[in-house]
């Protein structure tokens, strides 16, 4: 083929099919648009020996039917003379322009007598000229005009008019490639921003910054005026505002308009869990005007599960401003920020927890110190340093137990606890001279926790309600000898019987009660107030023996057999005279609460370092409410059976009082009607008897 541009003007060369061939596949190789459009103006005007040509086409490649064509190209114009036209010249390919109909016809059209197309024709200057129409896909996506005086001969504009198909086919691929490249790289720069979000939120546990952040991204990417970020309790339906930018209103104001709204936009997207993009917020009747500039608005809820836990909302000046693209945006955005926003609530909920349990325990008088499973220290509170004399600008934590308690009363008893793994209460005198009860648990995953309570102002009153009994007890008991003692005189002067001895028999039994009683109030006012054990180690033969020689009496009354089971030479810790009396009260009590004919049976083992002592019985049995209460002061079980048995109620409070000065345990076993067993265990005696 020669050389288009030596061919004289209006006179095309023969049509050379090959070289459009040639053309098609050159320019089909060409992806940018506009270098395009230079080729595809080049190569016609040269061709067609037009003195200018330009190039019609659609601003949507995907459109159908009805479509905008407007010039992407004029021969000779520079780009910014070409962009006034592109933006001030347009048509519909409905437009009923002379051309336009005849190139939806799919005819070329001659422009002689400037008929057609007049702003573009005026704006480019052009006399006649040829149109053609270009058809890809069998739709009209525009046009090649060619500035020719003349239609060229038929075969010319039928290769013209190829040519200007495959222009079209080629701006139309460009079209597209250049659309994929810029959504793909909206889609990198969208997936950047996300992986920047997700790195930086995951490292984020503070929920201000957590909304800050949040926030911010959703503005500038959606390019919106303001924004804010609400979180949401469903169980109350209370929406609270945590991050705003944006609004110059002042909080009041914001806070008045919002709720005069009811939570506005964000509160109906907090309902319905459903984002919602609203292009002219004058038509919203939730629409909270806390600016009244503000035009559109977009509100997307934040999820945690299937709860709506916050609500992002960006308003924008512009109308119709916001796009699918900045829905879909926050949409993803929300759901990286919901795991984010959930952790910091939760974060921020488990550090004011912490908050308010350290409060409490800084607060706190009493004593608690903790030691973990190595014996080391994790926490001390305030009060701790005083009674453990440390000095309380000094660094503990981690410290042994012996380092920490060392010098106390405390460090034995914690010993002792941590060998039993057992809880141990106990009354302990501290080096600051006061008296504290203290309570040592082990619990798995934390250790021991120790807690000290000041009882010192309940023992001195305990101690003086102790001396008041001791003395009213003493000074009645003095009458009440006399008494006894008229009473003898009375029965060996007087020969007596019928209601007269009845009288004075009765007479006797409540004097022996009431002594009882005092006896019992003496004994134990004298514990409580901390009598001192001789502790050795003694024959336990010989002390239950003794108790069963001296309950032989009732026993036999009652026609009850007392069987002792015990190994002989077993040594028990303990001092004589306060083992006497647990083991008369309890082998006493087996007898009287068992009905005639019955049996009661001591029992005794040794088990490693202890002595299990079982004094079991026939008897009536006690209930299981009645089984955790009989330990308390002056706690007698009322039932018919025991109506007329006396007693003080007193028994096995002084013996769970001195069991426990042994530092030894008492446990009951019982099933009512069918006999109890009580089980006292003691440490084993460690000296030979002296
Ligand atoms: P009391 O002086 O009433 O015997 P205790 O303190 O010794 O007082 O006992 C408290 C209560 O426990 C008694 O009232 C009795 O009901 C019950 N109890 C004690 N030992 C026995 C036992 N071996 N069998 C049945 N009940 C008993």
């Amino acid at each position: 083929m020669e050389a288009p541009s030596a061919l004289p003007i209006s006179s095309p060369p023969a049509p050379d099919w090959a070289s459009l061939v040639d053309l098609q596949t050159r320019l089909n190789t060409i992806l940018d648009f506009e270098a395009l459009v230079q080729e595809a103006l080049r190569e016609s005007a040269a061709f067609s020996g037009a003195a200018r040509a330009v190039i019609l086409f659609t601003d949507d490649v995907a459109a159908t039917e009805d479509s905008v064509i407007r010039p992407v190209g004029v021969t000779g114009y520079v780009p910014a003379t070409l962009r006034s036209l592109r933006e001030t010249i347009a048509f519909s390919t409905h437009d009923a322009d002379p051309a336009i109909a005849a190139w939806s016809r799919r005819e070329v059209y001659h422009d002689a007598a400037h008929e057609a197309l007049r702003s573009l024709v005026t704006a480019v200057e052009m006399q006649a000229w040829v149109g053609l129409p270009i058809v890809v896909r069998g739709m009209l996506m525009g046009a090649l005009i060619l500035d020719l005086p003349e239609l060229p001969a038929a075969p010319v504009v039928a290769w013209l008019k190829s040519l200007a198909n495959s222009i079209g086919v080629a701006l139309r691929n460009a079209r597209l490639h250049s659309q994929a490249t810029s959504s793909l790289n909206a889609r990198m720069n969208e997936l950047a921003i996300l992986q920047r979000i997700d790195l930086e939120l995951s490292e984020q546990i503070h929920a201000s910054h957590v909304f800050d952040m949040t926030l911010d991204w959703v503005l500038r990417y959606t390019g919106s005026n303001a924004g804010t970020i609400a979180v949401y309790d469903e169980d109350s339906d209370v929406l609270k505002f945590v991050a705003e930018i944006g609004y110059e209103a002042p909080e009041a104001t914001r806070t008045m308009v919002r709720n005069a709204a009811d939570g506005g936009i964000a509160k109906r997207v907090a309902h319905s869990a459903r984002s919602e993009l609203i292009p002219d917020v004058s038509n919203d009747p939730d629409f909270a005007p806390v600016s009244t500039v503000m035009r559109s608005h977009l509100s997307v809820p934040v999820m945690k599960e299937d709860r709506v836990i916050a609500v992002i909302s960006v308003e924008s000046r512009k109308l119709n401003h916001f796009n699918d693209d900045h829905l879909t945006f926050v949409e993803r955005l929300a759901a990286r920020a919901g795991n984010a926003m959930d952790n910091a609530r939760l974060f921020s909920q488990t550090s004011s927890e912490r908050e308010k349990l350290a409060n409490i325990l800084l607060n706190i008088t009493d004593v608690v110190v903790v030691f973990n499973a190595e014996d080391r220290l994790v926490l001390m509170n305030q009060s701790a340093y005083p009674v453990l004399r440390l000095y309380t600008d000094g660094k503990y934590e981690g410290q042994s137990a012996e380092a920490v308690l060392e010098g106390t009363d405390l460090l034995p008893v914690y010993t002792e606890a941590r060998k039993l793994q057992d809880t141990i209460s106990q009354e302990l005198q501290m080096p600051n001279g006061r008296t504290y009860s203290a309570h040592l648990s082990f619990h798995s995953h934390v250790g021991c926790i120790i807690v000290l309570q000041d009882i010192t102002e309940a023992k001195e009153t305990d101690q003086l309600k102790n001396e008041l009994i001791a003395t009213v007890s003493h000074d009645l008991k003095q009458p009440l000898t006399v008494m006894q003692g008229y009473l003898e005189l009375l029965l060996m002067s007087t020969q007596m019987e019928g209601r007269p001895l009845e009288y004075v028999r009765a007479a006797q039994r409540s004097i022996a009660n009431m002594r009882g009683l005092i006896d019992d109030l003496l004994s134990l006012a004298k514990i409580e107030s901390g009598i001192q054990l001789n502790m050795r180690a003694l024959d336990l033969k010989t002390i239950l023996d003794r108790c069963i020689s001296d309950l032989g009496a009732s026993a036999e009354m009652k026609s009850i057999s007392i069987k002792l089971d015990v190994p002989d030479g077993l040594m028990v810790q303990g001092d004589h005279l306060s083992l006497g009396q647990i083991f008369n009260n309890l082998i006493g009590n087996a007898v009287k609460y068992t009905p005639p004919e019955g049996k009661v049976t001591v029992n005794c083992e040794r088990r490693g370092d202890v002595v299990v002592v079982t004094v079991a019985d026939t008897g009536l049995g006690i209930s299981p409410e009645d089984q955790a209460k009989i330990f308390n002061r002056f706690y007698r079980v009322r039932r018919p059976e025991t109506e007329m048995i006396d007693g003080t109620g007193l028994g096995l409070a002084i013996v769970k009082r001195l069991v426990e000065l042994h530092r030894g345990h008492i446990g009951v076993d019982s099933r009512l009607g069918e006999g109890s067993r009580f089980i006292v265990t003691l440490s084993a005696g460690k000296d030979p008897e002296i």
